[in-house]
């Protein structure tokens, strides 16, 4: 390796300062044996960076793993658990995490959001209950997949979507999915004017279901009197444009899309074991959920 180095600062070739002292890079194992790559980095002299470690292109920054082997557990963990992966390959839990966090990050900043919609927002509980994740997913009829997750499920966090996803983008929604959870409704009407607010069957069913009950206690109290009729009014009509827009937008789209992703990532939730924090289950599920490209050099490792 006579040739000059790259500085990893700015990439540029350098002149050489001195070696390192070696470094093991881990490989793909074969055949049940771990494989590392020993190198010792060179440093490079440059007029603009200073003294740096050279660029190697089959690692980032100061990691253990190399891009290939990351890569390859990160696809194995779309396949199994996290655990299963680590026991698999004779690794730990944190390598299988560190290697899912760098695809899904890599994913996340190469994706394409052009083209978006129709978008799907759902909420899971996480910790027995304790706290919310908040997921919007894309539900175009081409393409399905998860676009964001936040913590909790507030105001807050929906805005935050918005942010993320950008005002052009969010003023050329056609069609949101969502709860009748009414700061939401307040939001998507702010952030997305232009888009039908359409509410999922599940959750209408729910609240029809519950103002049948309170009519009928309230029946029951108040049999002689009026009756059930001001909960039934205030009913229809606070609902009624909103349950039109499904049945306006039912043949285009159906909220058994979100209905399944929910199920799906509540799966994804469940089996990953080990979840320290929110951070690892929202990492989890942009994994398992998020239809993210992945570079060409990585598709020959999977
Ligand atoms: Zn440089």
């Amino acid at each position: 390796m006579n040739s000059r180095s790259i500085c990893s600062g700015c990439g540029s070739k350098r002149p050489g300062y001195d070696r390192l002292p070696e470094r093991r890079f881990e490989f793909i194992p074969t055949w049940g044996c771990k494989m590392f790559l020993v190198y010792s980095p060179r440093r490079v002299d440059c007029p603009e960076c200073g003294i740096r470690v050279e660029y190697m292109p089959w690692v980032e920054g100061k990691r253990r793993l190399t891009e290939a082997y990351a890569w390859y557990l990160a696809g194995w963990a779309k396949r199994l658990s996290w655990k299963e992966v680590a026991e698999a390959f004779h690794t730990t839990w944190d390598h299988v995490f560190c290697s899912v966090e760098r695809a899904v990050n890599w994913g996340r900043e190469h994706q394409d959001l052009s083209g978006v919609e129709a978008i799907g927002v759902d909420e899971i509980a996480w910790k027995q209950g304790h706290c919310y994740l908040t997921l919007v997913y894309q539900i175009d009829e081409h393409n399905k997949r998860l676009l964001w997750v936040g913590e909790k499920r507030t105001v807050k966090t929906l805005l935050k979507f918005f942010r993320w996803f950008g005002k052009e983008r969010s003023q050329a929604l056609k069609y949101i999915c969502s709860d009748m959870w009414r700061p939401y409704l307040k939001v998507i009407a702010k952030k997305a004017g232009k888009a039908l607010n359409i509410l999922d069957r599940f959750h209408i069913m729910a609240h029809l279901s519950k103002a049948i009950d309170e009519v009928r206690a309230q029946e029951s109290r108040e049999l002689k009197e009026k009756g059930y009729e001001p909960i039934l009014t205030k009913t229809r009509w606070l609902h009624r444009p909103l349950l039109l827009n499904w049945f306006k937008a039912k043949k285009q789209l159906s909220s058994g899309i979100v209905d399944g992703f929910n199920t799906k990532a509540k799966l994804t939730t469940r089996k990953a074991y080990g979840f320290r924090a929110c951070h690892a289950a929202e990492i989890a599920l942009y994994h398992a959920l998020g239809a993210l490209p992945v570079p060409e050099t990585a598709h020959k490792f999977f």
